[in-house]
């Protein structure tokens, strides 16, 4: 075929202003337009062991199980809740909107019992509502699930005394922080959230294609005791934390190129400071 037949890539311009992706910085595409390193290059564990340390300052918190899972933020959904529920265990969905929802379905998938509470879209949970739920379950929840920031209606959930409420009930606190990470305030050891998942593709400033996910030593207990290993091989936390760990067990190949970007969008946040980043995030939707 004719090397005239498909032109040089040349990508229109494009002011992205939809929830993701959104733009991403100058920095963050020259990183990735350095050279790859292998999987097993102590050069390549530095820059892993360095993006994690910035994910726990995005994420508010010193989770040592913090990493980016390959794919977008719906593998980080299904990596949590592939690994936190085993078949039969009760999960309890609060869902105000179309990611509330997508969380019943992907739990379905792995066979928890799922208890569904629904408030019209747009609007949040009180915490007197998830306890009702809790109590009246059909199934005692081991998991409650809760979106963060639901991107289909714009509101915003309270966290504020979530962790402590689902604690007291002895099950793990979820949160959907795909939108929210690097947006708006997220304190996940404050609010006592067991496991946070995000993308990178949406406040973080990044490409899509990684999924940061956060958890708990609360958390961790609940993953270690399972009865069986999760039934999804390529999301499997424990195995994946042995690669993103002082251990470097090869898993799967993990894209460098992603790793360089997400470090330079955090390196960006944290140059920015979370706080005047989250005030730009508010001046600009108010605007
Ligand atoms: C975008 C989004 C997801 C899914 O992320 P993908 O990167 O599209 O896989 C999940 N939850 C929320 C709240 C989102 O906004």
């Amino acid at each position: 075929m004719a090397n005239s037949t498909y032109s040089d890539l040349n990508p229109s311009p494009r002011l992205l202003l939809g929830p993701g992706p959104s733009m991403v910085h100058p920095r963050v595409l020259r990183a990735m337009s350095t050279p790859l390193l292998g999987y097993a290059d102590p050069e390549f564990w530095k820059l892993m062991d360095e993006t994690q340390e910035l994910l726990r300052h995005t994420f508010q918190t010193k989770n040592e199980m913090t990493l980016p899972v390959s794919g977008t933020g719906m593998a980080g959904m299904e990596t949590v809740l592939a690994n936190l529920l085993e078949p039969g265990d009760g999960l309890l969905v609060c869902a105000a909107g179309f990611f509330g929802n997508r969380l019943e379905e992907v739990a379905l998938r792995h066979g928890a019992e799922v208890t569904k509470i629904e408030k019209p879209w747009g609007e949040v949970f009180a915490p007197e509502e998830i306890e009702a739920a809790l109590k009246t379950a059909k199934q005692p929840a081991k998991v409650v699930a809760i979106v963060h920031a639901e991107t289909s209606t714009g509101a915003l959930q309270p966290m504020d005394g979530l962790g402590e409420l689902v604690h007291r009930h002895g099950a793990r606190l979820v949160v959907d922080c795909v939108t929210s990470r690097g947006g708006v305030p997220g304190k996940v050891d404050e609010w006592g959230v067991d496991a946070a998942y995000s993308g990178t593709q949406k406040c973080l400033g990044c490409p899509p294609g990684l999924a940061p996910v956060s958890l708990s030593e609360r958390a961790r207990e609940a993953i270690h005791k399972r009865k069986r290993k999760p039934d999804i091989w390529y999301f499997d936390l424990e195995a994946l934390f042995k690669y993103w760990s002082s251990e470097r067990v090869y898993h799967h190949t993990v894209s460098g190129t992603l790793v360089y970007a997400l470090r330079e969008g955090l390196r960006l946040a944290a140059e920015e400071g979370l706080e005047a980043r989250w005030a730009r995030h508010r001046a600009n939707a108010e605007y």
